[in-house]
């Protein structure tokens, strides 16, 4: 199963160099999902050669300028791109709103399709339910209305093992064996057992992504047993007051959420510009739950 994160902006507010303000890269199987789309982002999708029309979906956290800044010059490329694909955003209800009016007096007429699915910001909802995914909104706590994603891979059926099959094995029953059934052949009688011509399928891993965020317990239920956390850690301890006075959240903080929520794997970003290294950052997130990785531009995270 192929389910990763590219890290493409993992900066805050101001510009800095080393950073680019927040967008990931979500891929499952071919599917790409972009979560926030700082400004830039789409020169980054170009350096990263990211096939974009395998982006059919966008989800923008809130209007904070740091996570959707880069979203009118990614649609409106697509849009000199000759795009035809059909494209469906999620995001605050203003967002229409805003991409419309910059649509307007730039006089962009879409040759593609935009669909809006508006988030909503105090409870968590499924926005998006496929056959092979489904995602979820985080209620955020934050200075404006944020919402952050949940994503979920559904379980796969069982895989045949089709060597050991034998040569006249009644193709109408495959579909039972793959849903772990043992088949008996009426003709012959044979039985064929399901442990033996099929394995185990693609178990459910999950995605939750937390950018920004005051901390706030009130998530941890939602986000029991997840395979990976995307947690903002913009501030280290020393800083804490500071995260309390703008609702961000220290590396320790997103630690704690990722050991309360029982998580596999954290990753923290969202690095608040003073930083000059993120030494300090790891060492307290680490110290609270030991597998925390620091996220960086051009990384990819197998979830
Ligand atoms: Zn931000
Ligand atoms: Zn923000």
């Amino acid at each position: 199963m192929n389910f990763e994160l590219l890290i493409l902006g993992t900066g805050s507010a101001t510009p800095v160099l080393e950073h680019n303000p927040s967008a990931y890269l979500l891929t499952f199987e071919n599917e790409h999902f972009l979560i926030d789309c700082g400004e830039g982002t789409q020169f980054r999708l170009l350096e990263h050669k990211v096939r974009t029309y395998r982006i059919r979906h966008i989800f923008i956290s809130h209007l904070h300028g740091d996570h959707y800044f880069g979203l009118i010059g990614l649609l409106s490329s697509w849009n000199l791109n000759q795009r035809k694909d059909d494209l469906t955003i999620y995001g605050p209800t203003e967002l229409a709103e805003i991409l419309t009016t910059q649509f307007k007096y730039s006089h962009t007429f879409l040759h593609y399709k935009i669909n809006f699915v508006v988030t909503d910001p105090a409870k968590p909802g499924v926005i998006l339910d496929t056959s092979a995914l489904t995602v979820e909104t985080i209620p955020l706590i934050h200075r404006i209305d944020c919402a952050g994603f949940l994503f979920r891979t559904k379980p796969t059926k069982r895989k045949l093992l089709v060597d050991k099959l034998p040569e006249n094995f009644p193709i109408p029953y495959l579909k039972k064996l793959k849903e772990g059934h043992d088949v008996e052949d009426p003709l012959t009688g044979a039985i064929y057992k399901n442990e033996e011509y099929t394995t185990e399928g693609a178990a459910s891993k999950s995605f939750a992504y937390c950018s920004d965020t005051a901390y706030n317990e009130a998530i941890i239920p939602q986000l029991q047993n997840v395979t990976t956390i995307f947690h903002e850690a913009t501030f280290i301890e020393a800083e804490l007051k500071r995260a309390q006075q703008t609702n961000h959240s220290t590396a320790s903080q997103a630690a704690t959420i990722a050991l309360k929520s029982n998580a596999k794997q954290l990753i923290i970003g969202h690095y608040s510009s003073r930083y000059k290294t993120l030494d300090t950052h790891l060492a307290e997130a680490k110290a609270v739950f030991e597998n925390t990785h620091l996220a960086q531009e051009g990384l990819t995270f197998k979830l």
